[in-house]
This record gives structure tokens, C-alpha cells and sequence, in this order.
């Protein structure tokens, strides 16, 4: 790894309908890994593609009279707002495969060039007898599959390995590229390899995405890309497990699944998914319902009014050590386990068990006021890898920096002795729910 930075690149969206939550799980699982490696103090160089173009974009937009880019344009905006609501990072690089069709051309004419790949009817395969190391990956024994049977489509059975698709002809009516390779589209795989290499060189850090996409899409991606370069395209790859509804994966084939969209139309808050998405370990298939939804709401709940009870109430003064030894081991075991393949269960089950345990000590008169900066910063480590402390602005609600904006203006009023405007804004903030609370460090608020 060069200069302490993780190059890590992740399969984004196919932008042709909102996401549903499966796919937020995946995205959820490497937002807290890209929280966790800085917290490690690495730095991030992280690619994101996002899909706008495949047979299902093509023909939806062709349902719609659309461009391509005027329907993808939709659910590209859709994804981002959904990401920023669950308060995933935005990856360094988002990249649409469209904006590289010159750079998909020119790999394919250099596989060509190495014989990776035979044309019949304009289209272009890979022939995956030219890799020996094809099925490495998710190990599966290739050897028995007919050299020259081919697919055209993308995603395809296991035992169906054959030669894939990596650039397509234009079929009647379609959308389709002029390139130095001739028209036509790419497949989807060579676009993860192109957009890779050229972002973040020949060997990747870390490559990431969904259970789903080991075979085919990174197997494929594997022989392209090794094919490309002669060097090994990722030292590690990390794949979620499914979010399951009734034990089925969530999909949109199975008509089984909820977007964001729609269950925060029932009420939940966007960070309440976030918590449920990020509470079992990436390794382990999440069952998704709406009791579960119900608990996560409750366990921020707990760990909101521990902070307001932290902030509000005052503790005789002095130090209970045992209490302050109790915060240390419950970070150390919270950053333990969340690098022990991130375990984000174990990181939380640290937390739980360190506030109940301040919790009872606050009810037996035992917590003193100097653990309380201990017991803020458990709580800020923990928010800065979950993220879900700060409620959800309502609509119509006053947006965090204005609230920032108004109690500035009030201090400045008050130094002023303008003390009738610094009451009104007092005012303003209580009806529209905001309390001020002034202390010796400055003004402190919370939502009601
Ligand atoms: P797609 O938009 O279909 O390319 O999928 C985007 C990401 O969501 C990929 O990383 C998929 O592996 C992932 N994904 C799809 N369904 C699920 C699911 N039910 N649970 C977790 N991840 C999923
Ligand atoms: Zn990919």
C-alpha cells in the first residue's frame, strides 16, 4: 500500500429503479468499513461505478420515449439522495460506465490483441479457457465447461460458466457507441475492470460489494483484469451477505422488497435502517422485518436519552474509577471487535453493556461528573462509525445550522445587551421544539 492509502473500489447501482434496502445493506456494510479503516488511520481513495447502461435500462427508457441519459439521470439523483439520507460517504470517485465506453474500447482491443477473446456477429466474448485462473475466486471447478459456449446475458447460473459478453452489437433500435472497436455497448463486467484500473492502477486494495456478485460479475472482472495487467487485480475482497426477507433474498425479481422510499413512508427514520442494516455483521445474512426495525428505533432511543441524561443532569463532583475504567475497556472492545472483521454486534453489544452499566450507577447516585467526559466520548466513538445519534430533520423543521445561526445571533445580541432579541430567539427556538441550555463551555441544545 502506497502513502497509507486503501484503494478500494465497490460495484455500484444499476440506476434503472430506486434501490431497495438489500442493496442499502451492501452499501450501508461499506460505509462502516470505509469508517472503520480511517478510524485506523488510513486514508481513502474509493471508486464507485454506477451502471447506466444494460438491457434494462435500455429498454425501460425505450418504454418511457427517454435518452438513456435522461432516465438514468432519475434514479442516479435517487440513489444519492437515498445514500445521503442513510449518511453514507460519497466514495472519492462515482463513475458512470457511459462516461468510459472510449476506455472499455480500448481494453477490449488489447485482450483481443492477447487473444483473450474471439467476434461472432459483431459481438465480442472472452474466452475463459485462455485464464487458467477463471473460478478462483469463488472456487469453482470450471475445467468440464464447453470451450466456445457462450452467454449473452450477464448474470448467470454457476454451472453455467461460459465465455461472457464483453462488448455487444447493436441490435435493432438500440443504443449504441461508434469506438475504435466498431458500434456497440459494453457488457457490464469490463466496465468494473476499466474503471478500476484506471482510477486506482493495477492492483486494488480492496474490492467490495454484494455476496451476489462473486460469481459471475467478479470472477469476470478477475479474468479481464488479470488478463489486462499479468498482476493480481485485488489483494482482498469483502462480500455482504443478503438482506433476507422470509427466507428469500430481498429482490426486485422476487417482488419481495422495500426502498427507502417506502419504509420511511411508514415512519421509520432513515438513520433507524441505517442502525438495522449496520447491526449484524456483514458475514452474516440479516433477516428483514419490521419488529427488527422496531428494536433498532428503540436501541438508538436508549443510547439518545443516556446522552441527554449525560448533558443534563448534574453528578456529585470527583471521578468513580472503576466507572472510568469501564468506559476504556468498552472503547478498547468496541475498536476490537469492530477490527476483528468488522463485528459490528460485538462493537455494539460493548456499548450496551458499558451504558447500562452507567446507567445504573447514575441511578444509584455512584456517577461522578468527571465520568461524564468518558461517557460522552464512548458515545462520540460510537457515533462516528454508526452515525445515528443526530435525529432526522422533519420537514419544515429548523436544519441544524440554522439552529447553529440563531443561537450565534443570540450571543451576539446578548453582548450587545439587546437582551429583549436574545429572549425572542430563545423563544423562537422553544416553539419550533429547541432547548437552550447555557453552560460554562457555551450554549448547548437538543431537539424536544
Ligand atoms: P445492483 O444495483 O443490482 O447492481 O446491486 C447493487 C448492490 O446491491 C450489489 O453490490 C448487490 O450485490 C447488492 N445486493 C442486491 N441485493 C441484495 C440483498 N438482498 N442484500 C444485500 N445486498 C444486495
Ligand atoms: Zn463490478
Amino acid at each position: 500500500m502506497r502513502d497509507n492509502t486503501v484503494r478500494m473500489y465497490t460495484c455500484g447501482p444499476t440506476v434503472y429503479d430506486f434501490a431497495h434496502i438489500g442493496n442499502f445493506r451492501t452499501f450501508t456494510f461499506i460505509d462502516i468499513l470505509r469508517k472503520c479503516l480511517r478510524a485506523n488511520g488510513f486514508k481513502l481513495d474509493h471508486v464507485m461505478n454506477i451502471t447506466d447502461v444494460d438491457d434494462r435500462i435500455i429498454s425501460n427508457a425505450a418504454a418511457q420515449n427517454k435518452s438513456l441519459a435522461e432516465y438514468t439521470a432519475v434514479y442516479t439523483q435517487a440513489f444519492l439522495d437515498d445514500c445521503a439520507n442513510l449518511r453514507l460517504e460519497r466514495p472519492e470517485h462515482m463513475v458512470p460506465a457511459t462516461e468510459h465506453i472510449d476506455d472499455m474500447a480500448a481494453a477490449i482491443a488489447r485482450l483481443a490483441s492477447t487473444s483473450h477473446t474471439y467476434t461472432t456477429d459483431g459481438s465480442v466474448y472472452f474466452k475463459i479457457a485462455t485464464f487458467p485462473g477463471y473460478g478462483k475466486l469463488s472456487h469453482n471447478d470450471f475445467s468440464g465447461n464447453l470451450a466456445g459456449a457462450r452467454v449473452d446475458v450477464d448474470t448467470y447460473e454457476k454451472s453455467d460458466a461460459r465465455d461472457f459478453a464483453l462488448w455487444k452489437a447493436p441490435k435493432e433500435g438500440e443504443t449504441f457507441w461508434e469506438t475504435s472497436i466498431g458500434p456497440g455497448r459494453p457488457g457490464w463486467h469490463i466496465e468494473c475492470s476499466v474503471m478500476a484500473i484506471k482510477y486506482l492502477g493495477e492492483t486494488l486494495d480492496i474490492h467490495a460489494g454484494g455476496i451476489d456478485l462473486v460469481f459471475p460479475h467478479h470472477e469476470n472482472e478477475i479474468a479481464q483484469s488479470e488478463s489486462l495487467t499479468g498482476k493480481p487485480f485485488s489483494r482482498f475482497w469483502l462480500h455482504a451477505e443478503f438482506l433476507m426477507v422470509e427466507g428469500q433474498k430481498m429482490s426486485k425479481s422476487l417482488g419481495n422488497y422495500y426502498t427507502l422510499r417506502d419504509i420511511v413512508g411508514r415512519g421509520y427514520h432513515p438513520e433507524v435502517i441505517r442502525y438495522l442494516l449496520a447491526s449484524v455483521p456483514y458475514r452474516k445474512s440479516l433477516n428483514f422485518t419490521f419488529d427488527g426495525l422496531k428494536s433498532a428505533a428503540t436501541a438508538i432511543d436508549r443510547l439518545r436519552n443516556f446522552k441527554l441524561r449525560l448533558e443534563t443532569d448534574r453528578y456529585p463532583e470527583g471521578l468513580n474509577e472503576q466507572l472510568e475504567a469501564r468506559a476504556a475497556a468498552a472503547l478498547q472492545s468496541f475498536h476490537d471487535s469492530l477490527n476483528d472483521d468488522l463485528n459490528t454486534a460485538e462493537a455494539l453489544a460493548a456499548v450496551f453493556e458499558y451504558v447500562r452499566d452507567a446507567n445504573s450507577a447514575m441511578d444509584a447516585g455512584e456517577f461522578r461528573a468527571s465520568n461524564v467526559a468518558a461517557a460522552l466520548g464512548v458515545l462520540a466513538r460510537f457515533d462516528s462509525i454508526f452515525d445515528v445519534l443526530r435525529p432526522t430533520a422533519q420537514a419544515g423543521q429548523l436544519a441544524d445550522a440554522q439552529v447553529d445561526a440563531l443561537i450565534e445571533e443570540r450571543t451576539a445580541a446578548k453582548k450587545a445587551k439587546n437582551f429583549a432579541r436574545a429572549d425572542q430567539i430563545r423563544q423562537e427556538l422553544l416553539d419550533q421544539g429547541i432547548i437552550l441550555e447555557d453552560t460554562k463551555a457555551g450554549v448547548r441544545w437538543k431537539r424536544k
